[in-house]
């Protein structure tokens, strides 16, 4: 027998640097939407990594395409070309509808690189003095944790301490289209936007606000970059949430499920008009583009269109969110969601949403609290409609004995 959660837990508590509070479980194993712990109990992922686990657990032909491949070849770096990288392009290229990517490994790296490509541009095409390039930004943002990205969060704690930060990003409030418009100037680079705010709370903006959006920046001048590292690959229930407004945004930016949740890559896409700003050594990273992660997202692009994932997700996502609508307690001020991104407001005042992930987790589901009022769940795509209604059933029972 191996260690204990609680031995376990007391390493990671020990040893391990306290930026993190996870809640009460330590897992060893995984298959399709289910988890087990150390001692054997299994519970249901209604949270997927932060929506990365799209595919389940341990996906056969994603396993099969990261083990065919470790064991052939994993890294490079791109001093030289591998043989996946490429076909993952083109696959990319095929599914997004962008001329091009630039590939990289974790959600940020890719904001990072967005930013990067906007300023270049704002620079060398549209003529704006280097270094005075603006990107604007909406309150209640989650882009990632690299100085540059919480410098221009709108969360206080995400910020305290690690400043100074960089300039040149403007807040905006979320949904709020004349707000865009006034903050447009002259040295405006870029909107910078997540479609539906997931680490915000599950924030579904107004309709018709993308396309207000994609309508400014195309008049003004002004790229409009998506940031589809959680929303994106079939998570709302399209292939980018983007889609469920038909606009096209000048570039987008993807990560977690497009390493199958077996790896981190992520990617940066745009067409060439965009792209061709970055030269050779403008930009790069080791592990970025690596035949490793490139086989195992390939797999997984070709997964979301063989499985019809996206329509999966807007399926069973819009079952879901009618059963918990209609949980009838008074520790529920809102469910709110599109596809298999869902957040349940909770009544602060009753229940924190982490005493209510506790005491889901008691009761083997998965969720994640986020900003103290909202459960997030986000299960695997691949999720059964028994198992997801039955988790419903959970979700109600379990409130009504909190
Ligand atoms: N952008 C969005 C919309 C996200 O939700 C996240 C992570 O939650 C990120 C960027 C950052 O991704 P990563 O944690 O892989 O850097």
């Amino acid at each position: 027998l191996g260690p204990t959660t609680s031995q376990l837990r007391y390493r990671e508590d020990t040893f391990g640097a306290r930026n993190y509070a996870p809640l009460p479980v330590v897992f060893s194993r995984g298959e399709g939407p289910w988890l087990w712990d150390v001692e054997g109990r299994r519970y249901l992922d209604m949270m997927s990594a932060y929506s990365a686990v799209s595919f389940g657990h341990s996906h056969p032909r994603l396993v099969r395409a990261l083990t065919e491949q470790a064991g052939r070849l994993a890294l490079t770096s791109r001093a030289y070309s591998n043989d996946r990288l490429p076909l993952m392009l083109e696959r990319l290229s095929a599914l997004l509808g962008y001329d091009q990517a630039l590939p990289v490994n974790t959600g940020v790296e890719a904001v990072e690189t967005a930013i990067k490509a906007a300023r270049k541009w704002a620079h060398t095409i549209k003529g704006v003095p280097e270094g005075q390039a603006e990107i604007i930004v909406c309150a209640g943002n989650f882009h990632g944790r690299t100085t540059t990205v919480v410098g221009f969060s709108s969360e206080a704690q995400y910020r305290a301490g690690f400043g100074p930060f960089a300039p040149g990003f403007k807040t905006i409030p979320f949904g709020d289209a004349d707000a865009l418009e006034t903050a447009i100037g002259p040295n405006t680079a870029a909107f910078l936007f997540e479609p539906i705010q997931g680490e915000g709370g599950i924030n579904i903006p107004p309709a018709g606000w993308l396309t207000r959006c994609a309508e400014i920046c195309r008049t003004r001048n002004v790229l409009l970059i998506a940031d589809e590292v959680q929303t994106g690959l079939g998570r709302t229930g399209k292939l980018l949430a983007v889609d469920h407004e038909g606009i096209r945004p000048d570039g987008v930016i993807l990560g977690k499920a497009l390493g199958g949740g077996l790896l981190p890559i992520s990617a940066f896409l745009a067409d060439e008009r965009l792209m061709q700003v970055f030269r050779p050594g403008d930009h790069g990273s080791t592990f970025g583009g690596n035949p490793l992660a490139a086989a195992v997202a390939s797999e997984a692009l070709a997964l979301l269109a063989d499985e019809k994932l996206a329509e999966r997700a807007a399926r069973l996502g819009a079952l879901f969110l009618t059963r918990l609508q209609a949980i009838d307690n008074p520790l529920i001020r809102e469910v709110r969601g599109r596809g298999l991104l869902i957040g349940m407001e909770l009544d602060v005042t009753r229940v924190t949403a982490r005493t209510a992930a506790e005491w889901l987790l008691a009761r083997g589901l998965m969720t994640k609290d986020t900003h103290d009022s909202v459960l997030r769940f986000a299960p695997p795509l691949i999720i059964d409609e028994a198992t997801l209604m039955k988790a419903a059933e959970v979700v109600g029972d379990a409130l009504g004995d909190l």
